[in-house]
Formats: structure tokens, C-alpha cells, sequence
């Protein structure tokens, strides 16, 4: 023992610094995890409260958003002054231009997919469009135009009787 502790005269101070080490690490172990588990609870209400905060954004928002796209899609540009104006307008407000009324049937195609290519046939055949082309717009409804106000109405029955959805649309184009 004691050639040990002469050759390795460091030993026990190693020894003791060691344990001193360990006790302090063990006493403030706990103390750090507390203190994470609480920063990662502080983390997780404030995510939270941010996650409410950006929902109440998007809440109060959307009607502004609906009724911008709204707004452009009724917008038409005027082919004058280049300027965006209200789709009704019949006269350019800024410049005067006369536009000129154009009458649409608005169609929207039946719900079942049967019905659907059933009239996507018929269609197709009569609007001369392709297939394809005419069911995806009978899916997403699609304007038509037609001046001629009897051939509106027949287009409009026919249309009914596919089992269509249909209405006119008058727009100043
Ligand atoms: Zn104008």
C-alpha cells in the first residue's frame, strides 16, 4: 500500500477530485432535466399559442380572400385603358368604352359518373370538343356562350334532361 501511494503519490487526490465530480454531476443532473422538461414546456405552449394565433389569422382572412378571388373573377380589363373594372359594368367608367353584352350558359355536369359520360358523349358530339376536355369542364362547370336566345333555351332543356345543372349568365365583354 504504501509503495502505491508513493509511487502514485497523485492517486488519492485523483481519487477524492473524482468523487466530488460525481456528487456535484449527480446533484445537478436532476436541476438540468427539470430545467429542460420546463424549457420544452415553455417551447411547446408558445408553439401552441402561435398555432392559435395563425389560425385566427387564416379565420379572419379567408372571407377577405373568397371575396378577392371573387372580385378578380368578376373583373374584366378594359380593352381601352388597360384598366381592371367590375365584370357588370356596361360602360368603361374610367375611359367610356362601350362593351358589348354577351350571354353565356353556365353548365355544370351531373354528379354520377355515369350520367356524367353520358352527356360528356353528347356533348362532345354536339359542341364538337373533344371528350375528355368537355367532362373535365361538365366536372369544374364551364361557360358557354350562345346569342341566340332560342337556341339558349333549347341548348338549356336539352342540357336539363342530361342531368346538368344549367343557368344564363349575361357578362359585358
Ligand atoms: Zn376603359
Amino acid at each position: 500500500m504504501e509503495v502505491i501511494f508513493k509511487t502514485y503519490s497523485w492517486f488519492p487526490l485523483i481519487f477524492v477530485f473524482g468523487t466530488i465530480v460525481s456528487i456535484i454531476a449527480l446533484i445537478l443532473i436532476p436541476f438540468l432535466l427539470m430545467s429542460i422538461k420546463r424549457r420544452q414546456k415553455e417551447l411547446i405552449s408558445s408553439i401552441e399559442e402561435l398555432i392559435v394565433s395563425a389560425e385566427s389569422i387564416i379565420i379572419k382572412a379567408s372571407p377577405l380572400l373568397d371575396a378577392g378571388a371573387e372580385a378578380l373573377q368578376n373583373s374584366k380589363e378594359c380593352p381601352d385603358c388597360k384598366k381592371l373594372i367590375d365584370g357588370a359594368y356596361g360602360d368603361c367608367p374610367f375611359c367610356n368604352h362601350k362593351f358589348s353584352k354577351k350571354y353565356y350558359v353556365n353548365i355544370i355536369g351531373p354528379g354520377d359518373e355515369v350520367t356524367l359520360n353520358k352527356a360528356a358523349q353528347k356533348l362532345a358530339q354536339l359542341l364538337k370538343i373533344d371528350f375528355h376536355e368537355i367532362k373535365h369542364r361538365l366536372r369544374m362547370g364551364f361557360d358557354y356562350a350562345i346569342l341566340d336566345r332560342s337556341k339558349r333555351m333549347e341548348l338549356m332543356s336539352g342540357l336539363e334532361k342530361m342531368g346538368c345543372t344549367v343557368k344564363e349568365v349575361v357578362k359585358w365583354v
